[in-house]
């Protein structure tokens, strides 16, 4: 029985900018091609409300594609790798599912897992919500604070904003955070926030 494992107090919904990953560190496109000048997913995170999270729960439960055939469109758009070397993603969503998935929920069922992510990622547009207040992946340097407003207004919910370095040392929108119930399938205000800093206008790079 796995009861221990299975208690989380919400998930982290993780999505990460393209163009951030790629202009600080070597990336590499999947085997299916560029992917889109869109948000991709990093992650879905079960978490404490203390702030320290749960991973590896289950050493038994490998990742099995097999599971998920019928979402391989859908998650090879919207999941896609930039790590090196060039993949078929489905080392990165192995990853995701041994560290973070076996933790998330009672029957450790992969397609809801990944289903439920992928519902989450259509549910929030997040570059949409972006543009629609001026907000574009155009190399330009925008206030942390407007960015924050653009999502809590498009979506509800106050997201967390994580930053990384272009190859210059400009501190630019990496990844966004939203919090989600346990069930997966409604947005929370988060009951804690990750650390790390960003300058208080950061930069939104194309790609
Ligand atoms: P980093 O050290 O780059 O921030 O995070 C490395 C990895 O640790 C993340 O990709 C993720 O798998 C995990 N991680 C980091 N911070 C958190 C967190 O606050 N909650 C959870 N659930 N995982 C995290
Ligand atoms: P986490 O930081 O979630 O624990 O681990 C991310 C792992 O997935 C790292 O080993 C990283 O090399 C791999 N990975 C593969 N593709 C990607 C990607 O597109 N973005 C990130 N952040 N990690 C990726
Ligand atoms: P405040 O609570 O005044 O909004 O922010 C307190 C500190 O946290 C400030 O230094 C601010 O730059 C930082 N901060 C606020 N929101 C975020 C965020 O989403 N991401 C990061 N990395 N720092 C933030």
């Amino acid at each position: 029985v796995l009861c221990a494992s299975q208690q989380f107090d919400f998930f982290y919904f993780v999505q990460q900018w393209p163009g951030s990953y790629c202009d600080s560190k070597e990336c590499c496109y999947p085997n299916t091609g560029k992917p889109a000048s869109d948000f991709g997913i990093h992650g879905l995170w079960p978490n404490y409300n203390d702030g320290s999270y749960p991973s590896n729960c289950d050493p038994q439960s490998q990742f099995d594609p097999s599971k998920i055939s019928d979402l391989t469109s859908r998650i090879q758009k919207e999941w896609p790798s930039l790590a090196c070397p060039s993949s078929d993603n489905l080392d990165f969503w192995s990853h995701e599912w041994v560290k973070h998935g076996t933790c998330s929920m009672s029957d450790l069922d992969q397609h809801d897992y990944f289903a439920m992510a992928l519902n989450l990622k259509e549910q929030i547009d997040l570059l949409q919500v972006l543009e629609k207040s001026g907000i574009h992946p155009n190399g330009e340097v925008y206030d942390l604070g407007s960015i924050k407003d653009a999502i809590k207004e498009g979506t509800g919910y106050t997201p967390w904003i994580e930053c990384n370095r272009d190859e210059s040392g400009n501190s630019q929108l990496y990844q966004v955070y939203m919090c989600v119930d346990t069930s997966g399938s409604n947005l929370i205000e988060c009951p804690v926030f990750p650390h790390g800093k960003c300058s208080s206008s950061i930069e939104f790079p194309s790609f």
